[in-house]
């Protein structure tokens, strides 16, 4: 049973050789690979995915790597998204760093698969915690990811499995306001018609789990907008 979504990343790269390297890598890791050949594909494709991360060359035809990067921490729909750029000469890093175009990591090619894996990893950790099998405290909220168990005030809660995706997708970032429909994509998948009311339904049932041994509500309905965690 996964905790939440795998892990959904964009592989921007014109080389086809390069591409199914990475892409063969990325998925034994056990993560979902979007491929985009060109500048111009990886700003369509990440606009219809939302990924949880990006890779991006800096030499593609048309749109350049830094272009790309530019208007994704532009847009404050991406601007969250963790990029990490891959140039093929060290002075073109260095050029990237000196644009300051945001990205939150930079690997030069040649690079070992291995520490390009192993870097993904540690950005994924600090931003998607329950997918990657972290632990995650909320209060006296405790979900081990990787042990597929929640515990309140150290008594272990059964959750069905709809309502542990989305405790640890609520508990990967408190505070923020989810909408019904990110809530959707994110527990449900993209590709699943279900009905916004469901997400009701299993909130609802989230909070009685919660609630059933004390202690509050931990979930905040927000009027118009969604649901919160604290
Ligand atoms: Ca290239």
């Amino acid at each position: 049973m996964l905790a939440q979504r795998q892990p959904v990343i964009v592989l921007v790269e014109d080389e086809s050789a390069q591409r199914e390297v990475l892409s063969y890598n990325l998925e034994a890791e056990g993560f979902t690979v979007v491929p985009a050949t060109s500048g111009d594909e990886a700003l369509i494709v990440i606009r219809e995915e939302t990924p949880d991360l990006i890779l991006l060359d800096w030499m593609l035809p048309g749109v350049s790597g830094i272009e790309v990067c530019r208007q994704i921490k532009a847009r404050p729909e991406t601007r969250g998204i963790p990029v990490v750029m891959i140039s093929a000469r060290s002075e073109e890093l260095d050029r990237v760093r000196g644009l300051e175009t945001g990205a939150d990591d930079y690997v030069v090619k040649p690079y070992s698969v291995a520490e390009l894996m192993a870097r993904l990893r540690a950005l994924l950790r600090r931003t998607r915690p329950a997918a990657m099998g972290e632990q995650l405290m909320f209060g006296d909220i405790l979900l081990d990811a990787a042990e597929h168990r929640v515990y309140r005030a150290g008594k272990p809660i059964s959750l069905g499995p709809t309502e542990f995706r989305l405790l640890s997708t609520l508990m990967e970032k408190p505070g923020r306001v989810w909408s019904r429909e990110s809530l959707l994509d994110r527990v449900w998948g993209r590709d699943i018609y279900v009905d916004t009311r469901t997400v009701d339904v299993h909130i609802g049932r989230l909070r009685k789990a919660l609630m059933r041994e004390g202690g509050d509500d931990p979930v905040r309905t927000v009027r118009g907008a969604g649901y919160a965690l604290g």
